[in-house]
């Protein structure tokens, strides 16, 4: 059974970029008889813009882009959140940390955590919340997959970093929440933009500690690739509005490298989504966006 999934976080309208996430992983699911399935990835409030998970559900209907079963939000399974961090704890993966990021800058010269606590754990206080975070111990492993779309993928042990769990606002961590939840909802395909490869590096980690089951990921391409080519003339980057949703799906089918019928440009959106399915192939997906369709 395939189950795929767009997660939105709420921090802002859907664009082009955003569409082109939604309609890859709903392609892929469709034309393999899966499930679709929406999560609006609530997590860190103070980033959130107010009405914005409403209007991406508005969005997504507006386009065609109608998924199964209910919505999930993230914001309705902290407890799911600390679980994880129990069992990480338990099997000792996971551990304290009271560096402040000055500090990890002076030792370190860059933002990437040097392990510090793990390996001086008498430096940690325990009894401040608000000056602790919870880390994965990643025990410098590297990660390799093959993704669907980007191919090879290698990413080591440095670059991961021992990745935080839980933030010092209490807030859970992208990483340990998307991991939970895309377990509970059963989901065996990612397909998304190619600006979390390095999460997927610590989301495979994850799912392998916990014993999690497995999940195919896939990266498509993303527009920033093209910054200062022609893209604030296209509007590329603001809201999406439902103004002209069949141009926006033929256009989105053509970036990623669908060759649709130019007859559907004028079609409407369900004819176009129901072609689109019949014909998807993932293989033509490009792994990088060329700039001609901009020009
Ligand atoms: N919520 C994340 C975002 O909007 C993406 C989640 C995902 O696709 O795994 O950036
Ligand atoms: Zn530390």
């Amino acid at each position: 059974m395939y189950i795929g999934r767009f997660a939105p976080s709420p921090t802002g309208h859907l664009h082009f970029g955003s569409l082109l996430a939604a309609l890859a992983s709903y392609l892929d699911a469709k034309s393999n008889q899966g499930l679709w399935r929406l999560r609006i990835d609530d997590l860190d409030p103070p980033r959130e813009l107010p009405g914005a998970a409403n209007s991406i559900i508005d969005i997504l209907i507006a386009y065609g882009l109608e998924w199964d079963k209910e919505v999930v939000y993230q914001s309705h399974n902290h407890s799911d959140y600390h679980k994880a961090l129990l069992q990480l704890q338990q099997i000792q993966l996971a551990y304290p940390c009271n560096c402040s990021r000055k500090q990890i800058t002076l030792r370190t010269n860059n933002h990437l955590y040097d392990r510090h606590c793990l390996t001086n754990p008498t430096d940690i206080v325990l009894d401040n919340p608000a000056a602790t975070v919870w880390r994965f111990n990643t025990q410098n492993n590297s990660v390799n997959w093959q993704d669907g779309i980007q191919g090879e993928q290698h990413i080591n042990g440095e670059q991961l970093a021992d990745f935080i769990l839980q933030r010092k606002d209490q807030l859970w961590a992208y990483q340990l929440a998307v991991s939970v939840d895309d377990q509970q909802m059963g989901i065996t395909h990612i397909i998304r933009g190619n600006d979390l490869l390095g999460e997927t590096a610590n989301q495979l980690l994850l799912i392998s500690v916990l014993n999690y089951q497995s999940i195919e990921f896939s990266h498509i391409p993303i527009l920033s690739n093209l910054k200062g080519q022609k893209l604030s003339k296209q509007n590329l980057a603001s809201p999406l509005t439902a103004k002209t949703v069949s141009q926006d799906l033929f256009l989105a089918l053509t970036f990623l490298g669908q060759n649709p019928n130019k007859q559907l440009i004028n079609a409407n959106k369900h004819d176009i989504l129901h072609e689109a399915v019949l014909n998807w192939d993932r293989n033509t997906v490009p792994q990088i966006y060329s700039n001609h369709y901009l020009g």
